[in-house]
């Protein structure tokens, strides 16, 4: 496929699962999975399974493959072949050679020292202060490349299904953001817009935890000439003292074996309300329940459920 063939919309909507291998999934993994599983197939429409495993020092090996048999014994059912981003490189290489050619991008040589000193909240996300942007030697050293932001630039809005009208200065809010990185990995935030982009992804239906990224992700569509697909952002699932549940005792990977009752609890957690005499039914039946009664508007606004 080259990098400007886009599969036809002629199938209904389009969602994806995209999970990172660098640790099993757990409970809010499984909410994002069926949140979006649920959205496209009450709609006839296709999931694909993409399993982000672009950063070797963080993928774990054998993690991707014990997600998919995961992802089975739960039944969710994907179309298509699961793709690897570590096999669509050459995808990633197409359109950042597009970005250079329209000079959006350029060589950053900073290292994480300089950019930490440039850093004024350490807690806030860092914005990049441009001290590259008009390094001409920057590229004779070993450097990242950067998206160009303009402080010209309208912000960048959109209305996320379930959290309303998002709209995001990314200038001064992000500031030109590392597409590839250092080491020679390309970013996550490229990476999702071409891969998204190519398999005809209609929907995006994810964790709040990635709400922040969508406008640079939207920036990055709009320069690539892609669309943008519909977002919904699904609440976090947290602890009951607001902590993360990925880095707390609790986020203990989905046990293939109790996979009815945890579906049962992440229905229950999304508040779908599946009916009493469901709690100890089959994978199957709740599927079959679940279905036709998907109601993700019960969600709108919650950014975060607390255990
Ligand atoms: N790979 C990301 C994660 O596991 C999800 C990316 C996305 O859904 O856009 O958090």
């Amino acid at each position: 496929m080259s990098a400007s063939a886009r599969p036809p919309d002629s199938r209904g909507p389009c969602g994806r699962f995209a999970p990172t291998p660098s640790g099993p999934l757990h409970a809010g993994s499984l909410l994002a999975a069926v949140g979006s599983y649920l959205s496209v197939k009450q709609a006839n429409g296709r999931w694909l399974l993409r399993i982000e495993d672009l950063d070797r020092n963080r993928a774990i090996p054998g993690v991707a493959e014990q997600m998919l048999q995961t992802l089975e014994s739960f039944g969710f059912e994907w179309d298509g072949k699961v793709e690897f981003q570590n096999d669509r490189i050459l995808f990633y290489e197409q359109a950042l050679a597009s970005l250079q050619a329209d000079g959006l991008c350029y060589p950053c040589r900073c290292s994480r020292s300089q950019l930490a000193a440039h850093s004024l909240d350490p807690a806030e996300e860092m914005v990049y202060s441009g001290t590259c942007r008009s390094d001409p030697d920057a590229h004779q050293w070993p450097h990242a490349l950067r998206f160009r932001t303009d402080a010209r630039m309208p912000e960048i809005g959109f209305v996320d299904r379930l959290q309303g009208p998002i709209s995001e200065d990314c200038h001064h809010r992000a500031g030109d953001f590392v597409i590839r990185r250092r080491d020679g990995f390309f970013a996550y935030h490229l990476a999702v817009v071409v891969d998204d982009e190519l398999q005809g992804v209609t929907e995006v239906v994810r964790g709040c935890d990635l709400l922040s990224c969508t406008p640079r992700q939207i920036l990055l569509q709009r320069a690539l000439g892609y669309r943008t697909p519909a977002y919904a952002h699904l609440p976090l699932l947290l602890e009951a003292d607001g902590r993360k549940l990925a880095k707390s005792r609790h986020a203990v990977p989905l046990d293939a074996g109790r996979a009815a009752p945890a579906l049962w609890e992440a229905l229950v957690w999304l508040r779908q309300e599946p009916p009493a005499e469901l709690a100890g039914a089959t994978v199957r039946e709740l599927w079959a329940w679940a279905l036709p009664n998907w109601r993700p508007e019960r969600l709108g606004g919650c950014r975060e459920l607390r255990l």
